[in-house]
């Protein structure tokens, strides 16, 4: 199978690391953190100082590497496929490059790495990589993928969208549904 994977919030710990990051910025600037989601300027301002220490740093989820080893040596093919964009803010360059260092310092070993992806776009990619099941924590992306035909699993560890079918709290679950179905 060739699995499509999204990185922040499926496979690491993104929304963690950004509330934590958010109280040091305002903290430093003496800004309510509540203010800096809601403000373009402000929000702007703070990923332009932490984003490429939030992508380097955050923390991976349970199981990630190892499940991961499992299903790419059972033969899967595995495609990071992100909305990480090099475009989002101009300190971070060359996002491929950090998040394919990240990988690795997690002992990640992926086929590819697809960037700038995120709602039809990545129904797009999901298609023109031939992607037989996609993993995305996004409810957005999650609609986006299957009404172009493409399987897609909602990770959702903190159990916030509670579907019936197609649903998976944890990378183990990953993993069964993979065995499963190929
Ligand atoms: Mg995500």
């Amino acid at each position: 199978m060739r699995i499509g994977i999204d990185l922040d919030d499926t496979i690491c710990r993104t929304t963690e690391i950004v509330h934590d990051r958010i109280e040091k910025y305002a903290a430093l600037e003496n800004l309510n953190p509540l203010d800096i989601m809601n403000d373009e300027a402000l929000k702007e301002g703070f990923f332009r100082v932490y984003l490429e220490d939030i992508y380097a740093n955050v923390e991976i989820k349970h199981e990630v590497t190892n499940v991961l080893k499992r299903i790419r040596n059972r033969g899967n093919e595995i495609y990071i496929i992100t909305a990480r964009s090099s475009n989002f803010v101009s300190t971070v360059k060359n996002v491929r490059n950090i998040t394919a260092e990240w990988l690795k310092k997690h002992d990640i070993e992926v086929d590819e790495i697809i960037v700038a992806s995120y709602g039809d776009k990545k129904a797009e990619m999901c298609k023109k990589y031939h992607i037989d099941l996609m993993i995305d924590d996004d409810p957005y992306n999650y609609k986006k993928i299957i009404a172009t035909g493409t399987k897609c699993l909602l990770f959702d560890d903190r159990e916030k969208y509670n579907l019936k079918d197609d649903y998976v709290t944890n990378w183990l679950q990953v993993e069964k549904y993979i065995e499963r179905n190929r």
